[in-house]
């Protein structure tokens, strides 16, 4: 709180209270007088105008009482009216009552004169005229009363009212001079005025400048004095200490401040001093503290990897890193002895290298019995670089060994000048002796993975399908084979799939869910100790069969799992299905006609018969022997094909004709009309004519066969690209969608009602597949139940041997080149030669990089590559870089090798023939000139597919 000062006597609030009581008193004194001064020369001006006012009314008065009198007389004296005689009294009284007004006034010479005359009229009049004048009007005597009225009265009439115009002027001019007198008067108070506020302005200066001297001038020396304490220095305040007012006790007290403050200043610099001193001894240890703390950091860090890392290479960057830091090693390496892996500071490659290999094993042997030791060298000026005396250079060889006690590891470091210390090496030998402990664990660690990559190899490797699955019911392991087998294409990566996800995932293959799942929790379950198994097929195009066991896995006496081995047994399982099959065919195709023939010859042998019934007989004999030799021809047939003894005499052939020639041989079907549509422009092809004629037979008897209520039966030849396209079309009882795909097996047949009474063997498709296969074409049915049935099958058109001329192509500016690589120059020679004469243009090259590039620029009919050309670039590989390049992957290739033909390679690369040298250049030219009208037709046939587009 605010505490006021003890009262001084000077105190700065009196002094300036005193200043300003005497200023108010001066101000309101000197207001006062002005005031009174003002008003009195007012009121005199006041006075003195309302009296010549007065005056001027009373003079304008008396002349109007005046006028009155002598204006009622002649009334009276004119009319003898006693009225006007009254008034003229009246006007008599007033005008001697305004002469004693008159009287009143301070009056000038002249006009007491006036006045005397006035009174003396007036006495006259009233008491010696105007009785005599009345007299003669009652006796109406005129004549003297005009001698009377002529009488020195108009005298003095006349001087009257000269006077009072004189006296009117004379009040005028009074009140002008009046007028300006009193702006005189105004003008002087004004300046009064003025003086006055330069009066109170000096007063106020003069006080100002008291307070000035009085207040500022002192704080200014304080404030200096305040700024001087705040740099540091003093100043010496002279005599404001002496003043005795509140400045006064406030200089004496900043004096008396300054001084303490200066005492406690020289106290506090010797305790900042101390302060400081401390300060730099706390940052010491922390700095202590700091380096010790990051090389626990370094420690825990190494600590973490010498326990978890399973990597030596890290182990032995990360230990060597460590250990330079710690120890500020100048060359240091870290040499893992198995393995010879090692990490080196300061040192090149090569000197690294030359230490690690001439690392001997007399040092081997010292480090297996002293653990570690310091050899002391001493650098002399000669072998130094900069330094300016010898010195010494201390090695360090610590070592990692095993708990056999065998060397693992070993550290060489080197410090130059800097010894070291007892501590630093037990601390070092402590770190190897736990570093041994990381290593020996690496190493156990990577046998039982080697072991175990080991068993999965194993495991991998075996055909059947492995599925370890523990007590709790979830998946351990599988094998690549059973993923394969069971289509699992997940990752396991070590990880347990959950028996709900895997037994799920078996659930959506199989077409026996239930069982399955059945049967594999039942084999987790603990109880569960024999072998058992179950077959179960997989859903696909053409369906898996699988067989599969379990068996219980056991450590000890404890079970600690179930193994589950799964087969593919689909062949197996197709060659039984193939097998019974074929019982049933054969049980049925053999014995009917057997039964027959039997029968017949029964009959024929036992029973005299007429010679028609005998012949009858006999036909039904001969009947049924065709039909049995049929079948046994049927799978003879197949059985040599599938053998690969078929031979296939290939000839050119035309389809059409055959075509024909077959459709002939139905002509006279009974119930089924055989007719040809032929839209094929190009017919040439290549092929056995026994095989195709057996196929077209095979294809159009089972369109008969299976159309019991006859119908049309349409063969049709068209092209697709590069092929003849044949179709086989009836109106039969069809195929239903899902046998479609399994006819062309052997022996299969589909069983039904409808079909039973068909007779056949299930082998005239397999045949059709074989032989369609044979002449590198496909074959395929469409087909639905009791809509009809239509076999295609397609046959790739043969090109003719025509030279280009003769095909009468156009060939287009860029011409038809063929680009040769081959080294033996006779040979590209003779190549050459045959086909420019052919027509085509021949670009030559033994250096397949070369090739490559022009390849990519030129436009190619084909290239004949040899495969052995003795360069960087094997023929293969420029097979390869060819068909991956975008410009040049379709350029027919054609391989001439003395190399046997690789298929693997032919197929990979799609090569368009393989000649084994030596080969007729002709083939070469046939090859050639059948590509490109090939491709030249191709782009005809699109043409013919779309006419709009010609
Ligand atoms: P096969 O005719 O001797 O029985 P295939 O191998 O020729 O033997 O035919 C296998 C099966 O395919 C036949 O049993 C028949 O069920 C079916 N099949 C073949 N061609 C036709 C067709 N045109 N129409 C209906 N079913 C056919």
């Amino acid at each position: 709180m605010y505490k006021p000062f003890p009262l001084l006597k000077n105190n700065i609030r009196n002094q300036f209270f005193k200043m300003l009581f005497t200023l108010i008193l001066i101000f309101i004194g000197m207001v006062i007088i002005f005031f009174l001064y003002v008003k009195s020369s007012n009121e005199r001006l006041t006075n003195e105008r309302e009296e010549v006012s007065a005056k001027a009314q009373i003079v304008s008065d008396l002349a109007e009482s005046y006028n009155g009198i002598f204006f009622r007389a002649r009334g009276y004296y004119a009319f003898q009216d006693e009225q006007e005689l009254d008034l003229l009294y009246e006007n008599l009284e007033k005008f001697e009552l305004l002469l004693d007004e008159f009287a009143q006034f301070p009056l000038t010479k002249e006009e007491k004169v006036i006045y005397a005359e006035l009174m003396e009229f007036h006495q006259e009049y009233k008491e010696v005229i105007l009785p005599k004048a009345i007299s003669y009007v009652e006796v109406s005597d005129y004549k003297s009363l005009r001698e009377l009225s002529s009488g020195g009265t108009n005298d003095l009439v006349n001087k009257f009212v000269a006077y009072t115009k004189e006296y009117n002027k004379q009040t005028e001019n009074d009140l002008k001079q009046l007028f300006s007198k009193i702006l005189e008067q105004a003008q002087q108070i004004t300046l009064l005025s003025l003086l006055l506020g330069g009066l109170v302005l000096l007063f106020v200066g003069m006080i100002m400048r008291r307070v000035l001297l009085n207040l500022i001038q002192p704080i200014e020396q304080l404030t200096v004095a305040t700024n001087a304490i705040a740099s540091g220095r003093f100043i010496d305040l002279g005599n404001l200490v002496q003043k005795e007012d509140e400045l006064g006790i406030l200089a004496n007290s900043f004096y008396k401040m300054t001084l303490s403050i200066q005492e406690k200043e020289e106290v506090l610099t010797t305790q900042n001093e101390e302060l400081m001193a401390q300060q730099d001894e706390l940052q010491g240890n922390q700095d202590q503290l700091q380096h010790s703390l990051d090389q626990l950091q370094k420690f825990n860090q190494l600590n973490h990897v010498l326990t978890f890392t399973l990597d030596k290479q890290k182990l032995l960057a990360d230990l060597h890193k460590y250990l330079n830091d710690i120890y500020a090693f100048d060359t240091s390496i870290l040499y893992l002895v198995e393995g010879q892996l090692y990490v080196s500071k300061g040192l090149t490659k090569q000197s690294a290298d030359l230490l690690v290999e001439n690392f001997n094993e007399d040092k081997q042997v010292r480090l297996e019995q002293e653990k570690s030791f310091v050899i002391t060298r001493e650098v002399t000026l000669t072998s130094q670089d900069i330094a300016q005396q010898s010195y010494f250079s201390y090695d360090l060889y610590s070592s990692v060994l095993n708990s056999e006690g065998r060397l693992v590891a070993v550290m060489m470091a080197t410090r130059e000048g800097h010894k070291y210390s007892t501590q630093e090496i037990e601390e070092i030998n402590g770190l190897m002796n736990r570093v041994s402990i990381a290593f020996e664990r690496i190493l156990m660690y990577e046998e039982v993975e080697r072991s175990r990559q080991l068993n999965q190899n194993i495991i991998d490797t075996v055909n059947e399908g492995i599925q370890f699955v523990s007590p709790t019911g979830d998946v351990v392991l599988i094998n690549e084979a059973l993923s394969r087998i069971i289509r699992y294409h997940h990752k396991m990566d070590n990880q347990h799939v959950a028996q709900w996800k895997w037994l799920k995932h078996f659930e959506a293959i199989t077409d026996q869910p239930e069982e399955l799942t059945f049967f594999f929790k039942n084999a987790v379950v603990e109880d569960f100790e024999d072998t058992r198994t179950i077959r179960y097929s997989i859903l696909e195009n053409t369906p898996v069969f699988v067989e599969v066991y379990a068996t219980s896995v056991y450590e000890g006496q404890e079970k600690i799992g179930t193994m589950f081995v799964h087969r593919d047994i689909t062949r197996e399982y197709e060659v039984d299905q193939m097998k019974s099959e074929l019982v049933s065919t054969v049980s049925h195709e053999l014995r009917t006609p057997l039964s027959s023939v039997l029968g017949f010859t029964e009959l024929l042998l036992t029973k005299e018969l007429k010679p028609e019934r005998q012949k009858k007989y006999i036909e039904t004999i001969h009947k049924e022997a065709i039909r049995l030799t049929n079948l046994i021809n049927d799978f003879l047939d197949l059985q040599r094909m599938e053998s690969g003894r078929q031979q296939y005499k290939m000839e050119q052939l035309c389809i059409d004709e055959l075509a024909i020639d077959i459709v002939n041989r139905f002509r006279h079907e009974e119930h089924h009309r055989v007719h040809l549509v032929d839209k094929a422009k190009t017919v040439n092809i290549m092929g056995d004519q026994e095989r195709l004629v057996q196929l077209l037979i095979n294809l159009i008897g089972n369109a008969i066969k299976f159309s019991p209520n006859g119908g049309d039966v349409v063969i049709t030849l068209e092209n697709v690209p590069n092929r003849v396209q044949i179709s086989v079309k009836d109106q039969g009882i069809g195929i239903p969608q899902n046998e479609i795909s399994k006819l062309f097996q052997k022996f299969k047949r589909i069983d039904n009602s409808a079909r039973r009474k068909i007779g056949g063997t299930g082998l005239g498709l397999a045949i059709c597949k074989e032989i369609v296969t044979q002449h590198g074409g496909d074959i395929w049915i469409e087909s639905e139940e009791g809509q009809g049935t239509t076999v295609y099958f397609t046959l790739p058109v043969h090109h003719a041997s025509q030279t280009l001329e003769e095909m009468n192509v156009a060939i287009d500016e860029a011409g038809l080149n063929v680009m040769i690589v081959e080294d033996d120059l006779s040979l590209a020679l003779l190549l050459s030669e045959e086909l420019k004469s052919n027509g085509f243009t021949v670009i030559y090259h033994d250096n397949p990089k070369r090739a490559f590039e022009e390849a990519l620029h030129t436009p190619l009919v084909g290239i004949v590559i040899d495969l052995m050309l003795g360069d960087d670039i094997k023929g293969w590989d420029l097979v390869q870089l060819l068909k991956e390049t975008a410009q040049t992957s379709t350029i027919p290739i054609i391989i001439s090798s003395a190399l046997d033909e690789s298929k693997e390679y032919v197929e990979k690369f799609k090569v368009e023939k393989y000649f084994t040298k030596p080969y007729h250049p002709e083939e070469l030219s046939k090859i050639l000139i059948a590509s490109v009208s090939a491709r030249l037709s191709n782009e005809n046939i699109v043409i013919n597919h779309h006419p709009s587009n010609v």
